[in-house]
This record gives structure tokens, sequence and C-alpha cells, in this order.
């Protein structure tokens, strides 16, 4: 029974191991006819990533091994050879719970099951009922198997599995906590980790909550990290999103966002030259094309319109 119960594991392991090795961890794409340059006109260059030519969001890194950057990059593992990010994190997380798991059944199995040769692999009885009379002549016949020759393998097979199961049970705390918390690794153990000054979001709204909330839904929600230190069991909230919550901010629509931004800057200043040369004219204006266009593109013309009325963005 055990027998089998293991191989249940394993290969449970094995295929969501698969998963997500193959999985795009949630690579930031390029946006559509935007070209790098365009970029450069509109935005500090330290949001920018040269590499992938896009706009960072607040919790993508730029991973030096895929030479990508992930959304919510947590780090890149050398067991999926692949980046944890946004798309792959609950599938991750699974693979390292099933792993433990399986390699702390597995170590215990045989402590127990050490000493006990007549008991267990030499007696025919125990044999029948485990499932070993199936994978025991695979390998050699029944006689080959004496005491010292289970014993080595017992040994061995406590050594590789003790070997790995300290890393994948600390491992497997971290990420329980960071699930917990709703951090990842590498937000949690960053050199500089109130670096909001360097955050595309904070460029966005100028820190304002208002401003966050009328552009709420859309993707300045997207980018920062969801605060459910309010609800009943933030614990829970902070595991659903770092596990099923893979949405990324769409990078045309903060690049329309900003451009609409500096728009504005750029005619309050030319509306300002004007006032002061002829004494006449409005400071920019009420209608703004340019906005109306924006808002257009953006698809959040509504919330864009209320967000208008009350001000716009803070300059
Ligand atoms: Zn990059
Ligand atoms: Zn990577």
């Amino acid at each position: 029974m055990l027998v089998w119960t293991q191989l249940g594991l394993f290969m449970a392991t094995f295929v969501i191991h698969t998963f997500s090795l193959c999985k795009d961890p949630g690579y930031l794409q390029k946006p559509k006819n935007i070209t790098f340059l365009q970029m450069m006109m509109q935005f500090d260059p330290v949001l920018l990533c040269p590499d992938c030519e896009i706009i960072r969001t607040d919790r993508s890194r730029h991973c030096s091994i895929c030479n990508q950057c992930t959304e919510r990059f947590d780090h890149h593992c050398p067991w999926i050879n692949n980046c944890v990010g946004s798309s792959n994190h609950g599938l991750f997380m699974t693979f390292i719970f099933l792993m433990a798991t399986l390699l702390l059944t597995t170590f215990v199995s045989l402590i127990v099951n050490f000493d006990c040769y007549e008991n267990n692999v030499g007696n025919a009885a125990v044999r029948d009922a485990s499932g070993l009379n199936f994978f025991m002549p695979l390998l050699l016949s029944y006689e080959s198997y004496s005491k010292a020759w289970i014993m080595t393998a017992n040994i061995i097979a406590l050594l590789i599995t003790g070997f790995f199961l300290l890393p994948v049970m600390l491992l497997t705390a971290i990420q329980t906590r960071n699930f917990c918390l709703n951090k990842t690794t590498s937000e949690r153990f960053a050199k500089n980790k109130n670096a909001s000054t360097s955050r595309t979001s904070t460029y966005l709204t100028s820190g304002s909550e208002a401003e966050i909330e009328l552009l709420g839904g859309s993707v300045i929600e997207a980018m920062q990290t969801r605060d459910h230190s309010t609800a009943t069991m933030p614990c829970l909230y902070n595991c659903y999103d770092m596990c099923c919550n893979s949405k990324q901010p769409d990078q045309k629509k903060i690049y329309l966002i900003q451009s609409h931004k500096n728009q504005k800057i750029q005619t309050r200043k030319a509306g300002g030259m004007h006032d002061n040369s002829d004494g006449s004219g409005s400071p920019g204006g009420n209608e703004n094309p340019i906005g109306v266009k924006i808002a257009q593109d953006l698809e959040i013309t509504e919330d864009f319109a209320a967000y208008e009325q009350k001000g716009g963005f803070k300059l």
C-alpha cells in the first residue's frame, strides 16, 4: 500500500514539475505599436527595461538567466529551470509541497523499516500486501535481494532523501510565509525594501490615495500589492492572490496614462506662457482633446471622466 501511495505522490510531483517547468511564469510583453524611443520620451529611464523594451511594473524584476522581465518575480528556480512569477507561483507552491511530502514520507518509512528485512522484503506475505511483488522482480530475482543488499540500498536512499529534505522543508516554510503575507521572496529579502520612489505606480499617481482609487480596477491596482489587512482572514485572501491572481498590468495603458500626464504638464506650461505674453487665454483649456482620445484608448472612459471631473492628475 505504502509503495503505491509513494508512487502516486511521485507521479503527481513529476506532472506538476513538468507544468511549472513549461508554463510562462508571466513574462512582460512588449506593447504593440509603441517603440522604445517613444517610451524614453515619456518615462524616467529607471522605469524602463532596455533589454525587454518594456515599462517596469512595481513587482516585476528582470531575470538575468531568462533575460526577460517577469511579473511579480519571486526567484529563478534551478529545479524547474524557470522563473517563479505571477503565472506559475501556485503551480510551484504545489510542486514543492508535494515534493516535501514525498521526501518526508520516504524518509520516515525508510527509518521505520530500516532493520526489518525479515518482516518486509524477505517476507512473502508482506510483499503480497505491499505491491513489492510487482516492483522487486523488475530489477532482480527474489533470491538476489539479500539482507546486506537491502541495508545498503536503505542507507543510500536515506542519505539522498535526508540531503534534500531539509532545504525542501525550509523552502516550503519560506514560501508558505510569503503566500500568507502576499510578498515575493525578492520583496521580502531585498536590500532596499522601501524603494517606492522607483515604482511606476508612484509616478503615475503621484502617490495620492484618491487617484489610486479612481484608477482602481485598471492598471494601478494590477500593479500593486492588494491590501487585505482589514479582511477577517487576510492570510487566506493573500494566499488566493499569490496563487490565482496572474493579472498583468497593460503596458499600453501604463504608457497612455503617463503620456496623458505629460501632455497636461506641457499644455499647462504653454498656457502659462501664453498668459504672460498677452494676458488672455485659458491655461490649458477644459476640452483637452488629447485626454479624450487617450480615455478612449484606455477603454476606461467612465473612470477617466470622473477622474477628470475631480481635478485630474495632480501635477
Ligand atoms: Zn527586462
Ligand atoms: Zn528566470
